[in-house]
């Protein structure tokens, strides 16, 4: 089986998580944790990083730190992950849905200003499949309304505008660690920012609640959310190999990109000017494919060893947000004729090969 993702654990990974198992620094407390914060903040150029057990709590520490609650408006692009959303129902608030740009499949930055009531607190544009959201354009009229930007970087660990990597723009930026990401700590999240009041705001509830000064003095309800030693130990040594996997999964996409720019029925993936894309899942769409069509697709190339993977289902398609009568049409067509390639360090230039010729000859049937 050519597998869609597959973390890559090379490195120092076993070394650095044998070193907690032999100081028994397991748990959340331990070197690895501030190394690890320390080292990925400054691989996004941000002041701070807070580590957390996973992305949606990454995003859902930013809300709570923010006080975002009941009777509050978050902008989320309608295409992307489910965590996005649900983050923003965690603190009460509503989530509001607006339509993507059809070339980097990310949030609509008009579409956004056209959202704004009252109400609107903060906004959650999604760096989808590795290029990042027009994120000049949404913190200009962010910044004329007095809206807050949380980005959600959890598929674009490295990605660039302008020279800057995402993790550096915006109030906070949140990002994923789970095993199919670019950086991988098994379950894991982090949260960057440069605003240091916000910062010790994430610290304090991140540990449930706890003054940072005073133990077991608890100002807050508070939650869970700490990554642990373990955890960290891995993301560590992701990092001292991030420049170069990057590097790899751009030749990934170069391949990619190579054998299947003839097949006039594909769209391959986009870069605006000023980005530098991370390539976290090849994304095409297949012009004309229905929603049917795309799901037999993915089973024919199950069915020849190749695990692939649908667009994300825009979200009010989906029960726990359904809109029946909403209309997102550029999400609604990315949505039914997207598809996912194998995009991890352990392709082999065979392999992708093999996934392109299978995929070609599925699409002349
Ligand atoms: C993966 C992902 C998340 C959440 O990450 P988990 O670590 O799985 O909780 C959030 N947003 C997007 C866009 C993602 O792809």
């Amino acid at each position: 089986m050519i597998h869609i993702a597959s973390p890559e654990l090379s490195g120092n990974e076993k070394l650095y998580v044998n070193e907690c198992l032999d100081s028994t620094w397991i748990s959340s407390s331990g070197r690895f944790i501030t190394d690890f914060e320390r080292a990925f903040a400054d691989a996004c150029g941000a002041k701070h990083a807070i580590a957390t057990n996973n992305g949606t709590t990454a995003l859902h520490l930013v809300l709570a730190a923010l006080g975002i609650g009941p009777g509050d408006e978050v902008v989320v692009p309608v295409l992307t992950y489910i965590a996005t959303a649900n983050a923003v129902r965690y603190c009460g608030a509503e989530p509001v849905f607006v339509d993507v740009e059809p070339d980097t499949m990310n949030m609509d930055p008009r579409l956004f200003e056209a959202a704004i009531t009252p109400r609107t607190r903060a906004v959650i544009p999604v760096d989808l499949y590795g290029h990042p959201a027009d994120m000049v354009a949404i913190a200009a009229i962010a910044e004329l309304h007095g809206i807050a930007v949380i980005e959600d970087s959890a598929e674009a660990h490295g990605a660039e505008i302008n020279g800057g990597r995402v993790g550096s723009f915006g109030l906070a930026t949140a990002f994923s660690f789970f095993g199919n990401k670019i950086l991988t700590t098994g379950e894991g999240g982090a949260v960057t920012t440069n605003d240091a009041a916000l910062a010790s705001r994430m610290r304090l509830l991140r540990g449930q609640g706890m003054d940072l000064e005073r133990r077991y003095w608890f100002t807050d309800v508070g939650y869970n959310y700490r990554m642990t030693n373990i955890a960290a130990a891995i993301g560590l040594a992701q990092l001292e190999r991030f420049d170069e996997s990057l590097a790899r999964r751009d030749q990934i996409a170069k391949q990619y990109d190579a054998l299947l720019s003839g097949n006039a029925r594909l769209a391959l993936p986009e870069s605006r000017p000023e980005v530098r894309r991370v390539n976290w899942l090849y994304t095409v769409t297949v012009e004309g494919l229905s929603a049917d069509e795309r799901d037999q697709l993915i089973v024919d190339l199950a069915s020849e060893g190749i695990e692939t993977r649908p667009v994300f289902h825009p979200l009010h398609h989906l029960p726990p947000y359904l809109q029946p009568d909403a209309s997102f049409p550029v999400a609604e067509r990315l949505g039914a004729s997207g598809i996912s390639l194998p995009t991890h360090l352990g392709l082999s230039e065979n392999d992708i090969a093999t996934v392109c010729e299978a995929l070609s000859g599925a699409l002349d049937t």
